[in-house]
């Protein structure tokens, strides 16, 4: 278990700025999560853990150890690729035993700790099988057991699970999960899907355009969003933001959404906001405060997500499929409650 410092953090490309000026610490046995969509600077981030590129500016400790200029192979690090590397001449057994053998670690050690990653990953009837001619999903897996295996002090992993089927994907989030659980090392997860680093880590590093947004237990970033990034980002369906005015009066403060109505909302500054409300914190209520124009009904079994429109709002909604719904291009009212409301400064998008 090693604890990550990164301190004043930054990568440059030329002109182009990969990362600017990380400040984050990865606890020693925590599991974090890099979260952000396509070219937010994850990779660039895990590979100057990896010890693959060299920062332009700031600092990576490990347990207070500076590591700029240290190689990989120095910083006890085993590190999966979205795009497995497996000797397919091999049998899985022999990927497996690979990194113990040239560890030196006798052959009574290296069969147990084989036998036991490959009890977890589920790939005991396949041991002796060659790794050519295996499907991707297994060939994931055992790149995964391959790195485990040797127990690194830091485990990072870029995308693992980017190229499997979706069946699959949630098969291993619960693997990889009980998998850090097993070992307590320190994990560093990226991905650009927030259903895995809500479902897997114990912290999740929200970034885009090379910024760190916001760090924080995937509670913590689905409840309080620091910005407009994060609480769109965060959520399937992420949150709905409706544009509205804050009023103050006798009774208690309103935000006024023009044709979707008013809201109550326990807050002290008036002007223009952002209106935000989770999709699963709405609430059908015939006398409610807000309505909208139901635009689509999408039913995808449990769940029901109708589009809703009123003037030049846009918001979904999400109930129970049991939920009585309004059809296409009848109105629907409803309420939130006060204490769901999330409201943003329009201008900088921060959370107010
Ligand atoms: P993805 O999942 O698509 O890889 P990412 O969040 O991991 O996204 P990075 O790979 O870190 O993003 O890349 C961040 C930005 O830096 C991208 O715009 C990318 O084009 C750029 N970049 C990365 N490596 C280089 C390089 N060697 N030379 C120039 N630009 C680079």
């Amino acid at each position: 278990m090693t604890e990550i410092v990164m301190q004043n953090l930054g990568r440059d490309f030329g002109d182009f700025t990969a990362l600017a000026d990380m400040d984050l610490t990865i606890g020693s046995g925590e599991f974090v999560a890099l979260l952000g969509p396509s070219g937010c600077g994850k990779s660039t981030t895990m590979n100057m853990i990896a010890g693959m590129l060299d920062p332009s500016h700031g600092e990576i400790r490990f347990d207070g150890r500076n590591m700029n200029g240290v190689p990989m192979a120095k910083r006890g690090v085993g590190f999966v690729f979205q795009n497995y590397a497996i000797f397919t001449h091999m049998t899985v057994r022999d990927n497996l035993a690979y990194g113990l053998r040239a560890q030196g670690v006798g052959r009574a050690e290296t069969d147990r700790r084989v036998g036991d990653i490959a009890e977890l990953l589920q790939l005991t009837p396949m041991l002796e099988r060659k790794a050519a001619g295996l499907s991707v999903n297994i060939l994931q897996r055992l790149a995964i057991g391959r790195s485990a295996v040797v127990e690194p002090a830091i485990f990072l992993l870029d995308e693992p699970l980017s190229n499997v089927d979706a069946a699959f994907r949630a098969v291993m989030r619960a693997e990889l999960k009980s998998l850090q659980r097993q070992f307590r090392q320190t994990m560093v997860y990226v991905t650009h899907d927030q259903l895995e680093a809500m479902t897997m880590a114990d912290r999740i590093a929200v970034m885009d355009h090379g910024k760190l947004l916001q760090v924080g237990t995937p509670l913590e970033v689905y409840n309080h969003p620091a910005d407009t990034f994060v609480a769109r980002f965060i959520g399937a369906p992420g949150m709905n933001l409706l544009r509205g005015t804050l009023r103050g009066g006798d009774t208690g403060h309103t935000v006024d959404l023009g044709a979707a109505g008013h809201c109550p909302v326990p807050t002290r500054q008036g002007g223009e906001v952002l209106f935000g409300f989770r999709p699963e914190q709405v609430h059908p209520d015939a006398a409610g405060p807000l309505q909208m124009t139901v635009a689509t009904v999408e039913r995808i079994g449990a769940r029901t997500i109708l589009h809703l429109a009123a003037g030049e709002h846009r918001a979904k909604a999400v109930l129970d499929s049991e939920t009585p719904v309004p059809d296409q291009g009848e109105p629907f009212r409803f309420a939130v409650t006060p204490d769901d409301v999330r409201l943003f400064d329009p201008e900088t998008e921060r959370a107010i």
